[in-house]
C-alpha cells in the first residue's frame, strides 16, 4: 500500500481508494469495481463525506429489519470485501446474519479467495461457494446458495447492481442497499436505500445494533413501518444540490 501522509486534506478518500486497489492485487475485488469506487467517491464529495441526518435514519430502519428477520443475509462482493470486511463480520454476529459472497463478476477462485479473507477477519462461516440455488437472472450473477439469500426473508446488498436487486424484491425480500448514489436503479428499487459510504454505514450499524438490541419487537416494527425510502433518496439529492452550491458560490 502507498504511504499517504495522515494530515492529507483527502486522507480517508485516498486511503480507501488504496483498499480497493490492494482488493484487486489480492485477486478478490474486479477491475470493474474499481470503476464503481470511482462513481462512489464523485458521490460522497457530493455529500459532504459524512453520514447525513437521513442516512443515519435508514442505518437505524435497515438494522431494525435485520433484528427482525428470522433468516438475514448479508451479501458480501469484492468491493465490500475489500473496504469492510472485519466490520461485515461484526455487523453479521451483532445481527445474528448469515454472511454469503455473492458476485456479479463470478469466478469460483475469486468467491473462494473472499471467503477465506472474510475468514482472517473473523468469520466462522461464510456462504457463496455451494452455489445451489438461481435468482431470476441469466449467467452467473443470478447464483446464490439455498440456504442464503435464496431462502432469505432479508438481504442486505452493499454496491449491488440493479437487476439484481430488482430479482430480489420481485422474490419477496426485503432489500437494504448501502449506495452512494441516490439516482441508481438499486437505490429506487430497494426496501430500505442507504445513501452513505459503505465504510462509514457499516461501523455506524454496528453500533445501532448494540443500542437497539433492547428495543422490543414492537418498537423495532414501529421504526420498520415509518420508513419512507423516497423520502430518504430525495433528501440526499437536495443534500448534494446544497453542497454543490456552497461548493460553487451560486
Ligand atoms: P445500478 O444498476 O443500480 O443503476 P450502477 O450501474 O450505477 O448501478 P454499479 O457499478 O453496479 O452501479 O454499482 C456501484 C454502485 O455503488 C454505484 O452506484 C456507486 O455509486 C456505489 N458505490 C461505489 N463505491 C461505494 C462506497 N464505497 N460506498 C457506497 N456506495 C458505493
Amino acid at each position: 500500500m502507498s504511504e499517504i501522509p495522515k494530515d492529507h486534506p483527502r486522507y480517508a478518500s485516498l486511503m480507501t481508494r488504496e483498499k480497493i486497489v490492494e482488493g484487486v492485487e489480492l485477486g478478490i475485488t474486479s477491475q470493474q469495481g474499481l470503476v464503481a469506487q470511482g462513481r462512489g467517491e464523485c458521490f460522497d464529495y457530493l455529500i459532504g463525506e459524512q453520514t447525513t441526518d437521513s442516512a443515519l435514519m435508514a442505518e437505524k430502519v435497515a438494522v431494525a429489519m435485520l433484528l427482525l428477520a428470522e433468516h438475514p443475509v448479508l451479501s458480501v462482493n469484492g468491493n465490500a470485501a475489500a473496504l469492510v470486511p472485519d466490520s461485515l463480520v461484526r455487523l453479521s454476529e451483532a445481527t445474528g446474519a448469515l454472511l454469503e459472497v455473492n458476485l456479479f463478476h463470478r469466478t469460483e477462485g475469486r468467491v473462494n479467495r473472499i471467503i477465506e479473507h472474510l475468514k482472517t477477519n473473523g468469520a466462522s462461516e461464510v456462504l457463496g461457494s455451494r452455489a445451489d440455488a438461481r435468482l431470476d437472472l441469466q449467467h452467473s450473477r443470478g447464483i446464490v446458495d439455498s440456504e442464503g439469500i435464496y431462502n432469505a426473508d432479508v438481504v442486505l446488498v452493499p454496491l449491488e447492481d440493479g437487476d439484481r436487486c430488482q430479482a430480489l424484491v420481485d422474490m419477496g425480500k426485503r432489500v437494504i442497499t448501502i449506495d452512494l448514489n441516490p439516482l441508481s436503479r438499486t437505490s429506487r428499487t430497494a426496501t430500505v436505500t442507504i445513501v452513505d459510504n459503505v465504510i462509514r454505514a457499516v461501523e455506524n450499524m454496528i453500533s445501532l445494533s448494540h443500542e437497539m438490541k433492547g428495543l422490543d419487537e414492537a418498537e423495532l416494527r414501529t421504526l420498520v413501518e415509518g420508513h419512507d425510502n423516497s423520502h430518504t433518496l430525495s433528501d440526499a439529492v437536495r443534500q448534494m444540490i446544497r453542497k454543490l452550491e456552497e461548493l460553487s458560490g451560486l
